[in-house]
């Protein structure tokens, strides 16, 4: 399976990065070895002294498919859930900089750690989503999928031009603003329509 996620997708978290609004996906993998599931600690790595959160809606594909078009994307993901893009910000910071890639910053091992997943047909609309992150009890990020640049069936169209899309693969959807740091001793827990799904410690 390959992790897929999706950069710069809400105009806000843009704008805080200082980052132009893209006009098409920007996206970039995880490896396998990125994912952390079952509310596992991360331990944050000694390589970075600015590990970011970034909490993400995430889609699940569950049919092979590539060349998808849009009106059928939606026939191509059947779970929904919440991960975090852990980011090494110093690191990323550096990377573009020099114009580097960004795997360092972002795809080193336990960078995604995942939640449960929610059938979509639990949603009335995908396209309308609020989801959140606490850190330490106190509300850190939320967002709506409607405030997404790109939604996930445009998305999933858009990357499957380039990336056939297997059963199991994940796509991260993008984070809206509001991320920080973490420091170790944090408590994260991050939910979908007030319901958690992930629970993590920084250790
Ligand atoms: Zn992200």
């Amino acid at each position: 399976m390959k992790i897929i996620c999706i950069g710069r997708n809400y105009a806000e978290h843009a704008k805080e990065l200082n980052n132009p609004l893209p006009k098409t996906p920007i996206f970039f993998l995880k490896p396998d070895s990125a994912l952390m599931q079952k509310n596992q600690p991360f331990f944050y790595p000694d390589f970075s002294n600015d590990i970011h959160f970034e909490t993400e809606i995430v889609l699940k594909i569950n049919k092979v498919g590539k060349y998808i078009q849009k009106e059928f994307a939606h026939t191509y993901y059947n779970r929904i859930g919440i991960g975090i893009d852990f980011t090494a910000r110093d690191l990323q910071n550096n990377c573009k900089e020099k114009g580097l890639p960004w795997e360092i910053a972002k795809a080193f091992d336990n960078s995604a750690p995942l939640g449960q997943f929610i059938d979509k047909s639990r949603f009335d609309d995908v396209n309308d989503i609020n989801f959140s992150m606490n850190i330490n009890g106190v509300e850190r990020q939320n967002g709506n999928t409607k405030n997404m640049i790109f939604s996930p069936d445009y998305l999933i169209s858009y990357i499957s031009q380039f990336f056939t899309l297997k059963i199991g693969d994940l796509i991260f959807t993008g984070t809206p603003e509001g991320v920080g740091p973490i420091k170790i001793g944090d408590h994260l827990e991050a939910s979908i329509e007030g319901e958690k799904l992930l629970d993590l410690r920084i250790k």
